[in-house]
């Protein structure tokens, strides 16, 4: 599990993250939820490591990673761009991460196989990355995070330079592979039709804190306060 206990970030003056206190669950996929601004890139860059928190303690496991660098611990993240390496083919981007960690060459190309094949990318090994769709490079750039089989995915707004087709369908898919491969998923989205589908519990971000965390009916028939059930009631 990652406990998140009492986490803080401040820029100056400015708090990023005020108050996140959570225990996410082995397995479970949490969506963090809220409007532009309310600090979820930021909590998620700080599970990241990409981020240090000014306060606040985060553990994963039983390791207190609070001040560990973002190449020691076992999450990996997928942003909104999926930035792919343009040289490397389909195959080798995927096995990129395993070459870091010092996985042998067969077995690299074996595992990144295997992973195409899970996010049905299993005939584009050989085929340069820029010539595939936005959804398939997507589907890669999952793959590519996937293969080092982090304890923890960390996902911001992956699917928010979809069209809303494929990002409907993208939202099926993930919870799919997310049931195949059995890790904890943290998905940051502005979107709540999105949270509702593929969340196990939602986590709602406002100003900073995290102000309500609940399974997804939970949230939507009992909101905590106003300005949860106004978010919630907003059809953007
Ligand atoms: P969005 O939905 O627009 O991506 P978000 O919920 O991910 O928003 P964050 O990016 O976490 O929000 O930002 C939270 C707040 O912290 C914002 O007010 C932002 O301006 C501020 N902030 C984030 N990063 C920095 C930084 N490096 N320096 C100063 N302020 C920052
Ligand atoms: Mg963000």
């Amino acid at each position: 599990e990652i406990t998140l206990a009492e986490l803080e970030k401040r820029y100056g003056d400015t708090f990023a993250v005020e108050d996140v206190s959570v225990t996410i669950e082995d397995g479970e996929l949490l969506c963090l939820l809220g409007p532009s601004g309310s600090g979820k890139s930021t909590t998620l860059r700080m599970i990241a490591g990409l981020e240090t928190p000014t306060d606040g303690e985060i553990r994963i496991g039983d390791d207190d990673v609070t001040d560990r660098p973002a190449y020691e611990r076992t999450t990996s993240t997928v942003f909104q761009d999926w930035a792919l390496f343009p040289h490397k083919t389909v195959l080798e981007n995927v096995a990129f991460g395993l070459k870091m960690r010092d996985v042998a060459k067969d077995e690299r190309r074996e595992r990144a196989r295997e992973m195409l094949d899970r996010v049905e990318m299993g005939g584009y090994g050989d085929q340069d990355p820029t010539n595939l769709s936005g959804g398939q490079k997507q589907r890669v750039a999952l793959a590519r995070s996937l293969a080092v089989e982090p304890d923890v995915l960390l996902l911001d707004e992956p699917l928010s330079n979809l069209d809303k087709r494929l990002s409907e369908d993208m939202q099926i898919e993930l919870r799919e592979i997310h049931e195949d491969v059995e890790t904890t998923f943290v998905h940051v989205t502005h979107d709540q039709d999105e949270a509702f589908t593929l969340a196990d519990r939602i986590g709602i971000m406002a100003d900073g804190e995290l102000v309500q965390v609940g399974a997804p009916d939970e949230v939507y028939e009992n909101p905590k306060n106003r300005f949860i059930e106004g978010f919630l009631g907003d059809t953007n």
